[in-house]
């Protein structure tokens, strides 16, 4: 089956930057990505691709090149569904946050809108291709629907998950480790796999039923946050033996059976899918009354709370057990470097914690907008919105958040922080100047040196 045009129902971190890609690799092919946010498409299709609505390094020159050609950016859904032979259902996922599931089970209601929208639409046989990462059988679901209001048309429901992680987007894209694709049409699953193969390897493209395709993805995202928890772990036990967590990650990460990546000690992950992703595989364990493989995997995020919790804590307890009304500046809001994404941000948790003891806090990040630093500490719900804007400083320049601070939290891993002047930063500061280093980003010897009392995870 030769597909000629694509459409993809949302223009987020995964439908923006996935499609760019398949766009430019498949310049005959016509890929329309559909939103109902305006603002969202608008800002997709600013002529200045500085001001793309997601930050990917590598993203804007491909928008640049496609944009217009092959790749286009639209609010008329119904009209990219009733064309495309292709539709890719790239929505978001996020962690019920009402009823039955509440708090850990995937809110399926905007797959289930797509799905209905493309019933409603449809007219030619179509291709539906899972990229949101979903609960193991919701494919089941979406056919269920799609039979049900679709009339004659014939619908293929792929799984097709995503791989990428924020701030390498491109380059994950370009050069994948694997693509997956889980189906029961061969057909179906060739004329995707075509897509992919004009430059993945088509061994590398692999071929499995939807519920193993639909399951891999949140157990990749499970082991991959696990190993971040195994070693946070094992950094709080550092700090209590005189050992160093990353001689402890080289010396472990040189064992082949279990490689380097991953192994860095940090104030706990972030981002969008970790947390919602293990919270979803817990539900579904526990939903099939699995309660030992459920309790196995929420210790994951158990961890990950309390290394977030420990790290103000220790704050709090060597600025002399008060930080009220004293002055801290946080590099670093984004859950990660290279990305403009704040979800589920350390930097959020951490903020809210150290307000709660009155602190005021000076926020700078060379990418994320002051806007959505109110907007993520607000939607905690914690005290009232004047109150954050009162105590919450943002800023677009390090050396101005930093002036008269008692102490620094470093946050995200961003590489202009290595690049600082040290020197003049601590004479910005109050003494003694703190530094808590939440991501192992400076020299210790070096940063001692000039005069700071510094502390980081896992020393
Ligand atoms: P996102 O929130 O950035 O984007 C989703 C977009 O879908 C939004 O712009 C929203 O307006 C739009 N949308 C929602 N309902 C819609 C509807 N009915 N019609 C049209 N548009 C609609 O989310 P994301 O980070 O791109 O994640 C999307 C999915 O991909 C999630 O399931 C996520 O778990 C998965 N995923 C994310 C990543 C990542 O790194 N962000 C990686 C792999 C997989």
């Amino acid at each position: 089956m030769k597909i000629n045009k694509i459409c993809c129902i949302g223009a987020g971190y995964v439908g923006g930057p996935t499609m760019a890609v398949i766009a430019k690799m498949n310049p005959n092919i016509q890929v329309t990505i559909v939103d109902i946010n305006q603002e969202r498409i608008d800002a997709w299709n600013d002529d200045d691709v500085s001001k793309l609505p997601v930050y990917e390094p590598g993203l804007p020159e491909i928008v640049k090149e496609t944009r217009g050609k092959n790749l286009h950016f639209s609010t008329e859904i119904d009209k990219a569904i009733d064309e495309a032979e292709m539709v890719f259902i790239s929505v978001n996922t996020p962690t019920k946050t009402y009823g039955k599931g509440k708090g850990m089970a995937a809110d399926l209601k905007y797959v289930e809108l797509c799905a209905r929208n493309i019933a409603d639409v449809a007219k030619t046989d179509k291709i539906v291709v899972e990229k949101s990462t979903l609960p193991v059988r919701t494919a089941h679901a979406i056919k269920s629907i799609l039979d049900n209001i679709g009339g004659e048309v014939k619908f293929d429901i792929l799984s097709n998950p995503e791989f990428l992680a924020e701030g390498t987007a491109i380059q994950d894209l370009l050069k994948p480790d694997r693509v997956l694709i889980g189906g029961e049409s061969k057909e179906a699953i060739e004329a995707l796999a075509s897509i992919y193969g004009s430059w993945v390897p088509q061994d590398q493209i692999l071929r499995t039923n939807v519920w193993s395709s639909e399951l891999s993805k949140l157990t990749a995202n499970a082991f991959l946050a696990q190993r971040i928890s195994s070693i946070n772990a094992i950094s709080e036990l550092c700090e209590h033996t005189e050992a160093n967590v990353s001689e402890v990650a080289r010396a472990i990460g040189m064992d082949s059976r279990i490689g380097p990546k991953f192994l860095n000690a940090s104030i706990g992950f972030g981002g969008s899918c970790f947390q919602k992703d293990i919270l979803n595989l817990v539900y579904i364990a526990r939903s099939y009354g699995l309660n030992e493989v459920a309790d196995y995997w929420e210790q994951v995020i158990i961890l990950n709370d309390h290394q977030k919790r420990r790290f103000s804590d220790k704050l709090i307890t060597t600025l002399y057990n008060t930080v009220s009304g004293k002055k801290i500046a946080m590099l670093g809001w984004a859950f990660k470097k290279d990305t403009n994404d704040t979800r589920e941000s350390a930097a959020i948790y951490v903020a809210d914690h150290l307000l709660s003891e009155q602190a005021s806090i000076a926020v700078y990040d060379p990418k994320v907008p002051k806007a959505k630093v109110y907007a993520d500490l607000n939607y905690l719900n914690t005290r009232l919105e004047k109150e954050n804007e009162e105590l919450v400083e943002v800023f677009n320049n390090p050396y101005e958040a930093i002036k008269d601070a008692h102490a620094i939290a470093i946050m995200t891993e961003w590489d202009e922080f290595k690049s600082y002047d040290w020197n003049k930063i601590y004479n910005l500061m109050k003494k003694p100047a703190f530094i808590f280093d939440g991501r192992r980003l400076l020299d210790k010897n070096s940063i001692e040196k000039i005069g700071f009392k510094y502390f980081t995870i896992g020393q």
